[in-house]
């Protein structure tokens, strides 16, 4: 039998992308292992967000061809198309399908591998513990800093029903969690005719019998209405784990990037998500180091966010991305930027430290995402990434509760109750 390796670099997506390819694939013979050194093919589905992803995918294809000589090696995903071209060339890739293409990797595998015509299914392994499904895809902002919408084109959604279908055979595959995924997911169905939203697809999912926990990947603060807002604080199936593309704080910067919004109404709304589900984890995305960006808008991105109720970022080091606006413009010294991120991630370790410590001796929902020997990795709802000694009888996939015990800097540990 065929083996396929999935290597997924970058965002949420890709992560539900490579989970469809791995349902697909396995329902036509192919095995898909979690060992690259194992494969036969190996399908490497790439992020270009910033020069330091780019860079990584560079190196990983190196390996793999330098390893595995023999390997048939597939590039996917947002590498620019004169870059892959350049990759391929020099590493002998068997295949590039730049994004528009990339609905046919399984189709392309099958024929790769001389599979298509086998009928026998293989005997199926998970590849995820959580079900991730791609319910939009693609952008149609245009944020200075931005090259996503180049890459992945305008904003397109699965109808509603699809989605629901997709949902409903999760539920039936004993998926204890579904995780809704979208490169601008509050747009969705905007582009559907008769246009939906992400708010009718909640209310359209959420009764599905038998669905326990429904994850959404990246939140667009601007466009979060009060009524999506008390659909997440309100139903017990929304994990309470809500993460935002913030980017920055200082009015002027947010100018910049071309992204209308204030402090003020990121502030309305964490305080909103916060009081009603005080046991949220609260998350955002940020950028420091953007051209422009004086040390005055840093110390006030930096005092907003240790009085706001977030309790992690992620902390990205503004990157010039070739064919943005914001490519062209004087750039902040890298020393500033090094600076400017580190204060930010520690502030962010102390954060969520204290968040994670809050939960000592009380117990949550979680779903089983791993088992090793005798232990088990659970992550909560609220995104806790709990170790526990291994319970009988208990599933991959399962939601079960979970008592935390005790926290550490870089482990939580609890126990299943
Ligand atoms: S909304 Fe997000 S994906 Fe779209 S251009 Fe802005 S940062 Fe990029």
């Amino acid at each position: 039998m065929t083996s396929v390796f999935i290597h997924n670099f970058g965002c949420r997506v890709n992560q539900a992308e490579a989970f469809d390819w791995s349902e697909r694939l396995a329902r036509a013979s192919l095995t898909v292992v979690k060992d690259w050194r194992k494969a036969q093919v190996v399908v490497v589905n790439s992020c270009a967000l910033t020069a330091r992803a780019e860079a990584d995918v560079r190196q990983f294809l190196r390996k793999v061809r330098r390893e595995l000589p023999e390997v048939r090696l597939v590039l996917t995903g947002c590498l620019r198309e004169e870059v892959a071209e350049e990759l391929k060339h020099s590493l002998k890739l068997n295949l590039f399908l730049p994004n528009p293409a990339k609905d046919s990797l399984v189709e392309e595998v099958l024929r790769l591998t001389g599979s298509i015509s086998k009928t026998q299914v293989s005997e199926k392994r998970p590849y995820r513990s959580r079900a991730l499904i791609k319910i939009q895809d693609g952008c149609n902002c245009r944020c200075t800093f931005c090259i996503i919408p180049y890459l992945r084109g305008r904003s397109r959604s699965l109808p509603l029903e699809t989605v629901r279908e997709k949902v409903q055979k999760a539920v039936e595959e004993s998926y204890g969690e579904v995780v809704l995924a979208g490169i601008h997911l509050c747009a969705y169905g905007q582009d559907l005719t008769p246009p939906k939203s992400l708010e009718e697809l909640l209310r359209t999912l959420l009764p599905i019998p038998g669905l326990r926990l429904l994850r959404l990947s990246s939140l667009d603060p601007r466009l979060l209405p009060e009524s999506l807002l008390k659909i997440l604080v309100s139903e017990e199936k929304v994990c309470p784990h809500f993460h935002l593309s913030l980017q920055h704080a200082s009015e002027s910067v947010l100018k910049k990037m071309g992204r209308r919004s204030t402090a003020l109404e990121y502030q309305k709304i964490l305080g909103f998500l916060r009081s009603h589900r005080p046991e949220a984890s609260l998350g955002a995305d940020l950028i420091v180091g953007f051209p422009g960006e004086e040390e005055s808008d840093y110390q006030f991105l930096k005092n907003f966010l240790q009085e706001s109720p977030l309790n992690y970022f992620h902390v990205f080091s503004f990157s010039p991305r070739a064919g943005t606006p914001a490519e062209r413009w004087k750039q902040v010294p890298e020393s500033v930027k090094k600076r400017r991120s580190e204060e930010l991630r520690k502030l962010s370790r102390e954060k969520n430290l204290d968040f994670k410590k809050s939960f000592i001796g009380r117990t949550l929902p979680a779903v089983v995402v791993r088992k090793k020997e005798k232990q088990m990795e659970l992550l909560t709802s609220n995104y806790l990434k709990v170790q526990v000694e291994e319970g009988s009888g208990i599933n991959l996939r399962e939601v079960v509760k979970v008592r935390i015990l005790q926290v550490e800097p870089f482990s939580v540990r609890g126990e299943v109750v």
